[in-house]
């Protein structure tokens, strides 16, 4: 498998670094044209749409959120004693999902969350609750055989090895260098052991390895809308609708490698922190045409979690009526914006 080139988000701004000096003046001179939305307009306007009013204040960065949230890491830790750990620190963690030890703590106590020791030490996972959301639904069982598409940095990966009891096989596919490192450092601290990690790109592994997976997890790279804050303009200053059409080009290959990755009778998740339909109904619609008849969405539902069904249209254009059993997470201050939709492979 062949590494590709792709830049995220934290590495965009040394990316605009790289530019000639010519090329960057240009960038700077580059104005809305008279009668063009500026970026942070049309952010606004389409999460209006996409959005109820409460969750908002929450998708545009104008309240900062209330809690943040942590997974306790078995492999690492014995629950009790990370626990136990955070408490000595002063910290009281509120149990949010039960089946998937996941926790949150008052967003002002991230800091000492986030340097404490048991943290460094693999045993507390800092992560959204959004984001367990995808592997809770992917539900890998321990001995099954496992494939991480999109898997840096890695937290997704260790929970899946969590949830298998570190028994079995789990593949770890991640094409950029920086962030290929980062991963396999992750996986050390987290004592897993079952991980094979491969520096490649994504989108040729269901040609080279067809129908062998029993689950596969793509959590796409997206446009990170769940990311946004309007006040602080390098949150949003690489979006533009066109740049969220190119990514979507580039969902749907993954998602159709991870389709032709998975066995019949497997299960795919596809996430994304992204709000555009084009990134998520758009994405499930197209390979849902191409699989015609050999995939299913199935329905999920998800206790205690601001979701709403995935769409069914989108500026006047169709999309597949199974969308509805996607689940979009409405961002409340602790859960950040999500998409999920759940496939499984039938013929
Ligand atoms: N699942 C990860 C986690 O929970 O820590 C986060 C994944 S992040 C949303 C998307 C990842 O996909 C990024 O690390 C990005 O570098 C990677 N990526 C970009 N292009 C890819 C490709 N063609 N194949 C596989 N991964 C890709």
């Amino acid at each position: 498998m062949s590494a590709t080139p792709e830049r995220d988000q934290r590495s965009q701004e040394s990316f605009e670094a790289e530019r000639p000096a010519h090329t960057a003046r240009k960038l700077k001179r580059r104005r809305p044209a008279r009668g063009q939305l500026s970026t942070p307009v049309l952010l606004r306007e389409r999460f209006e749409r996409l959005l109820p009013p409460e969750a908002l204040p929450w998708a545009l960065g104008e309240r900062t959120p209330t809690r943040v949230g942590l997974r306790l890491h078995r492999l690492s830790s014995p629950p009790q004693e990370s626990l136990s750990s955070l408490e000595a620190l002063g910290l009281s963690p509120h149990l949010e999902r039960p089946q998937t030890d996941v926790y949150s703590l008052p967003w002002a106590e991230r800091e000492a969350l986030t340097h404490a020791p048991i943290t460094s030490e693999g045993g507390v996972y800092v992560m959204n609750p959004s984001s367990t959301l995808a592997v809770e639904a992917l539900a890998p069982q321990p001995g099954e055989e496992v494939l991480d598409l999109a898997a840096a940095p890695g937290g997704k990966s260790l929970m899946i090895a969590d949830m298998m009891c570190d028994e079995g096989r789990l593949a770890c596919v991640e094409p950029v260098k920086g962030r290929f490192f980062r991963l396999k450092d992750n996986l050390k601290r987290g004592r897993v052991n079952i991980a094979q990690l491969y520096l490649a790109d994504g989108c040729a592994v269901g040609r080279k390895v067809p129908a062998r997976f029993d689950r596969v997890m793509l959590d796409a790279p997206c446009s990170s809308e769940a990311r946004v804050r309007l006040n602080e303009p390098d949150t949003w200053a690489h979006w533009s609708p066109r740049k969220v059409k190119e990514t979507s080009r580039k969902q749907r290959k993954l998602l159709r490698s991870a389709l032709e990755s998975v066995k019949v009778g497997g299960r795919v998740v596809y996430s994304t922190c992204a709000l555009s339909p084009e990134e998520n109904e758009g994405t499930v619609t197209d390979v849902l045409k191409r699989f015609e008849g050999e995939v299913e969405v199935l329905p999920h539902h998800l206790e205690g979690v601001p979701s709403l069904p995935g769409l069914t249209e989108w500026e006047g254009q169709a999309l597949d009526p199974r969308c509805e059993r996607a689940l979009r997470v409405a961002p409340n201050g602790l859960y950040d914006a999500f998409f999920l939709c759940v496939l499984e492979r039938r013929s």
